[in-house]
This record gives C-alpha cells, sequence and structure tokens, in this order.
C-alpha cells in the first residue's frame, strides 16, 4: 500500500456550479485540496493569478505543452486549460488528497495515465442549468448557447465516471461529495497500515 494521496477528479458542465460546490467542500474536509490549473485564459475581474488559476500566454502554455508539463491539458472554449504533472504528484506524495476540477476531456486523460476517483456533477435539470448560465453572466446569447450546447455533449460522458452528485442545493450537494471522500478514504485497500496492526 502507497500512503500517496487520492486523486479526485470532478466534472460538471459549463454552469453547474461547480466551483462553489468544491470551494466549500475543501473548507470542511481536512487533508483535501484543490488543484490549481494552468490556464491561457484571461483572468476574470475577480480573479486572481496564483490564486484561481495560473495564469500564462498562450505560448508559454504551448511551450509547457511541448515540454510534457502538464498531467492533462484541453482546450476548452478556445483557451487552454492544463494540470501541472510535477506539482500534482508532489502533492499526493505528502498523502494529502487532491481534487480536480477539469472538463471531461482532460479527465479522459487522467484515466488513462493514473488512478483517480472520478465525480460527475450534474445540474438539477437544463432549464436550471440555463436559467443559471443566463443569471450569472452578461455573455451574449451565442456564447450561452454554445455554453449549453457543449453541456448537452458534456453529460453524454457521464457514464465515464464512478459517482455522480447533483447540484440541486449547495450544502446537499457539498455533504453529498464529502461522503464520497469519506467513502473512498475508508476502502479497505487504503487501509492496510491501520488493519495491520488491529487484525493481527
Ligand atoms: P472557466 O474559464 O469558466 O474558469 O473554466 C472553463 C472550463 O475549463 C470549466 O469547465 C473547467 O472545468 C475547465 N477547466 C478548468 N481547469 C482545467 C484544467 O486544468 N484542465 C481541464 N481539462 N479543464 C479545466
Amino acid at each position: 500500500m502507497s500512503s500517496s494521496g487520492l486523486l479526485f477528479v470532478v466534472s460538471a458542465p459549463s454552469g453547474t456550479g461547480k466551483t462553489t460546490v468544491v470551494e466549500q467542500l475543501v473548507k470542511i474536509v481536512p487533508t483535501l485540496e484543490l488543484s490549481r490549473s494552468y490556464t491561457s485564459r484571461a483572468p476574470r475581474a475577480n480573479e486572481k493569478d496564483g490564486v484561481d488559476y495560473n495564469f500564462v500566454s498562450r505560448q508559454e502554455f504551448e511551450d509547457r505543452i511541448a515540454r510534457g508539463d502538464f498531467l492533462e491539458h484541453a482546450d476548452v472554449f478556445g483557451n487552454y486549460y492544463g494540470t501541472g504533472k510535477a506539482e500534482t504528484e508532489a502533492r499526493l506524495a505528502t498523502g494529502r488528497d487532491l481534487i480536480l476540477v477539469i472538463d471531461v476531456q482532460g479527465a479522459r486523460q487522467v484515466r488513462e495515465k493514473r488512478h483517480g476517483v472520478g465525480v460527475f456533477m450534474l445540474p438539477p435539470s437544463f432549464q436550471v442549468l440555463e436559467h443559471r448560465l443566463r443569471n450569472r453572466s452578461q455573455d451574449p446569447e451565442a456564447a450561452i448557447q454554445r455554453r449549453l450546447a457543449t453541456a448537452r455533449s458534456e453529460v453524454s460522458a457521464v457514464s465515464e465516471y464512478d459517482y455522480v452528485v447533483i447540484n440541486d442545493e449547495l450544502d446537499r450537494c457539498v455533504a453529498e461529495l464529502r461522503g464520497i471522500v469519506l467513502a473512498e478514504r475508508a476502502r479497505r485497500d487504503r487501509r492496510v497500515d491501520v488493519i495491520a496492526p488491529i487484525v493481527k
């Protein structure tokens, strides 16, 4: 048994509220940390470099791809997003669990390379998703339609994940996700060190 932390991979269509859920989750689950991605997209008004993302230029992102620096990377809505390989492995090696919030293309790449626990988050309905997308952004109609179309194709990837949660109500969804993390930690193969001295 390795003392490496568990890697959780969460995907959800844009507008599902995954960031809020996962930020709440890491506040209440000790030794669970949120990974910080790299992106070539420009920071939004409320975002800080090194906090929300590591913001880099397209050129720097492409240099990092060429060097093989990413565990996974994808083009999402015309911008690059990726997870640093070295920092991910270094953090897991400390024994802490890590959560990646990435799109379905990235999740597939992670699955090909290493063990992870996949969680897909769904909105309660497409009607609710559309309502949330319209409410939260001043995006033009075309951008909203594009996000909805992407969401429709992304949800078809749900069968590739180990767990599904519905974000109908924040606290309930966070609690359900917490339950998944705790259950995964309690798997027998993760507890060999704890079991051995008791069951001699
Ligand atoms: P946003 O620009 O709204 O912050 O994120 C857009 C999309 O990019 C979201 O669906 C989010 O899950 C995805 N994303 C964020 N970071 C990563 C990453 O490191 N890798 C991949 N593959 N997708 C990411």
